[in-house]
């Protein structure tokens, strides 16, 4: 079901317009109004999912089969040398629309985009200790 106050709902079902790219019977894509380069496209599925963790498996082949033939497209129409492929999810980590979607950015050699500082762990023990408690969890 749509949401009627979701943004990406309404672009989906042709309410509010959007710079289309690509359309398929489960997925749309369309051009990011606010592109970190130009060609940067969003990713949706069609059906109302806020993140990850609602997202169905049933839909993971259809939304992988549109991100590389969009990705494909967007490169040659770009000139890109690649592509960055990002979701989302929760405010804490940039999520600002909550109908899941994925970002494809085109990104070209020296644009100097830092897409995030990588740190280290204290120690081996300190590593190991946070594989045990996430292994943990995925079993409950
Ligand atoms: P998020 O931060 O949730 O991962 O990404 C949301 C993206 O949607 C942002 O990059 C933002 O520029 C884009 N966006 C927000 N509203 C609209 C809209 O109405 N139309 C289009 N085309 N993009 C939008
Ligand atoms: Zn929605």
């Amino acid at each position: 079901m749509p949401e009627e106050n979701c943004i990406f709902c309404r672009i989906a079902n042709g309410e509010i317009p959007s710079a289309k790219v690509y359309e398929d019977e489960n997925v749309m894509a369309f051009l990011d109004l606010a592109p970190v380069h130009a060609g940067h496209t969003l990713i949706v599925p069609k059906k109302h999912i806020k993140d990850a963790l609602a997202f169905p498996a049933e839909l993971a082949s259809a939304v992988a089969a549109a991100v590389q033939k969009v990705a494909r497209a967007l490169v040659a129409a770009t000139g890109a040398q690649g592509f960055n492929v990002l979701q989302n999810n929760g405010l804490a980590a940039g999520q600002t629309v909550f109908h899941i979607h994925w970002h494809i950015i085109p990104r070209f050699e020296g644009d100097g985009l830092e897409m995030w500082r990588q740190g280290s762990y204290l120690d081996a023990s300190a590593m190991q200790e946070m594989a045990k408690k996430i292994s943990l969890a995925v079993q409950k």
